[in-house]
């Protein structure tokens, strides 16, 4: 071998298999990983990677980027965060199959469940499909950081089938559920990786209604089952409170048995319900033994709000006096705020009634914490707000208060929402630990006026691999291979998720003594001004897709070698024959 684009040298490499790290070189040509070893050949350019670890790209199955995808070509946060490859069209909302009369219901219902601005989606949308075929189209013709995959979600294809019918949740007819199966079918064919569909009272449309998709019968679920059967490819994902629990599972069990697929679900210890991820996990064990691919998707840190005067949501919002400046720019609002007079008026009000939410929050200080800088997602419960308040006597309230209005009113107090029941990560990580579960649940590109667990995939390595104080440790070989090889397995892309030859050249070169965090902040820059959660991260010294460099040290190279991907991909031929 005389030359080849790109030699990583003299790395610490973590090939995504789960075995040990080794010393090796990294040879890349033509977008492909060509040798691993001792490397002869010359690159056309070169990384010297002494001290650095190697790893494959992340392959995050979690994301929620159907409408960026459509007006942006880089995949933030998670390209930033060294995903290469990303899966959206989850929790069975999205943006295809549509007609024209629906774009709007369609909008209401992702600025609901999955907090995105309906604004930005208005103006970023162009709507130049009506098919899922047509809306893969459309992404293709755009070039992208990073691959992106999608599945086809329900509650666009109830829409499409049914119209407001379907919008209301209303049963479907024989009809409508054959249709919705051949157009499964199709968008499958069409190259969709799979269909997902949301079953939780939690989702909402803008407008406060539940979902589509909620309450769909058996028979509409078990016909599309069908249509990933006849389509011989792709993957169910499924959200649900699994209130019915027994039924609810037979029934993720039916769908598997009747469309040979897999299926993977959501997973969280909710306050509400503290044992059941324990059933869950109970059935999960039973189904694998019975050679049922069925897998949770679990998260190694709490689902986080994020709470402050620049997000979607605070303890104050409330408030009388807050409410009068609440339309206000953010500085505008913290200068007021910061006025002594008006700050001990707040302090004394009453919250208005008939936002549950948000009023509890006030009673939830045990479960509010200072994110700090770096920031601590496993913050002990003597750092709580409520605790503060106890040893120093304080107003709670103050404390909070004195906490959104500092640095200019940036900051933000985190709230653990789930996976945070006991104050600790330990059910977090026995979760991670079941062979079957999966990592997930970062939801990329959503909820960005309050969560930003985009991030999670640094923090795995960072959190779990080396700062961990309350507890446990992971190694880094198993958080690797869970967050590639599992997660490209998982959807059938064999293609990638491994440092090895043949395998499509998807690599971080991290640092992994700098790897850190930086606190999440609000920029305004998504379509029509509109506002999202960020966050990036120190460490990340190249991420590289397709063989070309798209991130250095942070900084976006101006490279767009990512692409739509289109349906499983297959091992490389010298991968299949070992
Ligand atoms: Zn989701």
């Amino acid at each position: 071998m005389g030359q080849v684009d790109l030699v990583i040298r003299g790395g610490t490499v973590v090939d995504g298999s789960g075995g040990a790290p080794r010393i090796a070189d990294v040879a890349i040509d033509k977008g492909l990983i060509v040798e691993v070893g001792h490397v002869s050949a010359q690159g056309r350019e070169e990384i010297d990677a002494t001290g650095l670890l190697v790893t494959p790209g992340w392959v995050d199955i979690h994301t929620h980027y159907d409408g960026q995808v459509t007006w942006d070509r880089r995949m933030t946060p998670s390209s930033i965060h060294g995903s290469t490859t990303v899966i959206m069209g989850n929790c069975g909302v999205g943006f295809a199959p549509v007609r024209k009369t629906d774009h709007d219901t369609l909008i209401r219902l992702m600025e609901g469940v999955e907090d995105i601005p309906g604004a930005a989606l208005h103006e970023g949308l162009s709507w130049e499909w009506e098919s899922f075929a047509d809306y893969l189209d459309a992404i293709e013709k755009v070039p992208h950081d990073i691959d992106v995959v999608t599945q086809v979600p329900h509650g666009a294809l109830r829409v499409y089938v049914m119209g407001e019918r379907g919008a209301k949740r209303e049963p479907a007819t024989e009809a409508e559920i054959a249709e919705m199966k051949r157009l499964t079918r199709d968008a499958i064919k069409a190259g969709a990786i799979g269909f997902s569909t949301t079953r939780t009272m939690v989702h909402r449309t803008a407008d406060g209604d539940l979902t589509p998709t909620v309450g769909a019968a058996d028979a509409e679920m078990i016909a599309i089952a069908e249509g990933l059967r006849e389509a011989g490819a792709g993957v169910l994902q499924w959200v649900s409170d699994f209130r019915e629990f027994e039924h609810e599972f037979d029934l993720v069990e039916k769908l598997v048995e009747v469309s040979g697929r897999p299926l993977s679900f959501s997973m969280v210890q909710a306050d509400v319900v503290p044992n059941q991820w324990r059933d869950l996990m109970a059935r999960l064990d039973k189904a694998a033994d019975a050679g049922l691919p069925i897998k949770a998707q679990v998260q190694g840190r709490p689902v986080g709000l994020m709470l402050g005067l620049q997000g979607s949501v605070h303890p104050f919002v409330t408030r009388p006096s807050y409410q009068k400046i609440a339309h206000l720019p953010l500085a505008e609002r913290v200068a007021i705020m910061l006025e002594p007079v008006f700050r001990e008026k707040l302090l004394a009000e009453a919250p208005e009634a008939g936002h549950p939410f948000v009023n509890s929050l006030a009673g939830a200080y045990h479960k509010m914490f200072d994110l700090g800088d770096p920031p601590n997602y496993e913050p002990a419960p003597e750092e709580s707000i409520a605790a503060r308040a106890k040893a120093t006597g304080e107003n709670p309230d103050a404390i909070v208060y004195d906490i959104l209005t500092a640095n200019g009113g940036t900051g933000f107090l985190f709230f653990p929402l789930h996976n945070y029941t006991e104050f600790n990560l330990d059910n977090t990580l026995t979760m991670m630990r079941n062979p079957n579960t999966l990592f997930g649940l970062s939801d990329g590109g959503a909820h960005v006026g309050a969560i930003c667990d985009v991030s999670v995939p640094t923090y795995m390595l960072t959190h779990w691999c080396r700062d961990r104080t309350r507890g446990e440790r992971l190694d880094l070989p198993f958080v690797v291979k869970s967050q590639t090889r599992d997660t490209a397995e998982a959807v059938g892309l064999l293609d990638r998720g491994l440092i090895a030859p043949g395998m499509k050249a998807d690599v971080n070169v991290i640092d992994f003594e700098r790897l850190q965090l930086r606190p999440p902040h609000m920029v305004y820059d998504l379509p029509s001004g509109a506002r999202r959660l960020m966050q990036e991260a120190d460490g990340y010294v190249a991420t590289i897709c397709s063989g070309e460099v798209i991130y250095r040290n942070g900084e976006h190279t101006g490279a767009l070698p990512g692409k739509l991907v289109r349906g499983h991909k297959a091992a490389p031929v010298s991968r299949a024959a070992e």
